[in-house]
C-alpha cells in the first residue's frame, strides 16, 4: 500500500494567493506564520495554503473548513 504524507511548510512567494481557509489574499513571504499545507498518497490528494490566522487557530485545535482554493 502507499502510505499518505502530511506535509507543513513555509511558501516562499512573493505573489498574492488566497488563503484556502478564510479566502483572504495575501503575500506568503509577508506572512511568517502561514504554511502550505500538502496530503499526498492515499485516497486524498490535496494542498492547501493557510494564511498564519487561520494556520495558528487550526494548530491550537480550531477544526478549520476549506473553503478557498485546494491544488492537487
Ligand atoms: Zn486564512
Amino acid at each position: 500500500m502507499t502510505y499518505p504524507v502530511l506535509s507543513l511548510k513555509h511558501l516562499k512567494s512573493d505573489d498574492n494567493q488566497r488563503c484556502s481557509g478564510c479566502g483572504a489574499e495575501f503575500v506568503p513571504s509577508e506572512d511568517s506564520g502561514s504554511r502550505q499545507l500538502g496530503l499526498r498518497g492515499g485516497d486524498v490528494s490535496f494542498g492547501a495554503l493557510l494564511c498564519g490566522g487561520c494556520h495558528s487557530k487550526w494548530s491550537h485545535g480550531t477544526p478549520l473548513t476549506l473553503k478557498g482554493p485546494l491544488s492537487a
